[in-house]
């Protein structure tokens, strides 16, 4: 199974910065070590075109990025200082996503290890987000004649709000997104689909609305892949979750995404998204459920006598 990362190019944060960047690579790190024994193939992506970008974002905010021009209203609102190698960064991540999608296609399922950036709008950033890979990806996807209707499942804790308001217009981009209704953002955009969960939900009560949420997607869309952002964050240790899941109830979140969409025949491209507990190994840990999950459907892909293929 490819896995696409990016942390080898430094975000360059100031001490004590409260984005827990270190994730990235703490979560190569132990993918590397106790998946070495799984089909994995770790690989950093090629960057994102300007091309590609363009397709999702206003042409004059996208150079302004480019060249230090943003104001400091526009920085403050991503919550990240602006830097050149932060743009070079943001760039890989989105390269992750496109090429986790291109792997998925041809393989079932691939992995971002990073990516998620879903609060990122045509014209601005915010909430640590510069660009909407998830959207950049999708008409990549599009332009390339791989695949023409795109479902975006975002499992962050925190509403999928510039990934809505990016695709409102376009039919052939589905967004279903169960977010916690008291959180960030606190203006909710409107997706195709959302489910909003008060402050303190369980695990019950989460995955009986994640199922009613996946069943109406597959329902109301008609997908060729499936984008799915698997935030760590809904986790009820987290400091910005506002939700009660456990770490079970994340595994079996991440397991009735993928297992939806592989008897559905979709290939899925995951994404990791946020997550912010405390103890980083935390999110670590999370992330490497779903990857673990994702890797159980990919063996089951290749081990079927006529490998991969799409029931389309
Ligand atoms: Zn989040």
């Amino acid at each position: 199974m490819r896995i696409f990362y990016t942390d080898t190019f430094p975000i360059p944060l100031p001490e004590n910065h409260s984005f827990p960047k270190d994730k990235y690579y703490l979560l190569r790190k132990h993918v590397s070590e106790r998946l070495c024994d799984k089909p994995i193939d770790l690989q950093i992506p090629e960057i994102s075109s300007v091309e590609s970008i363009l397709r999702a974002h206003d042409v004059e905010y996208v150079r302004r990025l480019f060249e230090g021009e943003l104001t400091d209203k526009e920085i403050r609102r991503v919550g990240l200082p602006w830097s050149p190698q932060i743009v070079k960064r943001t760039l890989y991540s989105v390269g992750a996503t496109i090429a986790a999608c291109r792997a998925a296609i041809s393989d079932g399922v691939a992995v971002n290890l990073g990516g998620g950036t879903h609060h990122a709008f045509r014209d601005h950033g915010q909430g640590f987000c510069w660009l909407n890979d998830s959207v950049i990806a999708a008409r990549a996807i599009q332009a390339e004649g791989l695949a023409k209707n795109i479902l975006i499942v975002d499992c962050d804790v925190h509403q999928g709000d510039g990934t809505a308001a990016i695709a409102r217009d376009d039919p052939t981009i589905f967004t279903f997104s169960i977010h916690g209704k008291h959180n960030f953002p606190y203006h909710k955009e409107t997706s195709d689909l959302d489910i909003e969960m008060e402050n303190g939900m369980d695990d019950r009560t989460y995955l009986d609305a994640l199922e009613k949420g996946l069943s109406a997607s597959t329902h109301r869309f008609n997908a060729d892949l499936v984008i799915f952002l698997a935030g760590a964050d809904p986790y009820r240790k987290d400091r910005y979750g506002r939700l009660a899941l456990t770490k079970v109830g994340l595994a079996q979140r991440d397991g009735l995404v993928l297992r939806h969409f592989k008897e559905s025949g979709l290939p899925v491209a995951a994404t990791m998204a946020g997550g912010y507990a405390p103890d980083i190994q935390d999110i670590v840990d999370i992330h490497l459920q779903t990857i673990g999950i994702a890797l159980e459907c990919y063996d089951e892909n290749r081990t079927q006598t006529d490998g991969w293929k799409r029931k389309g």
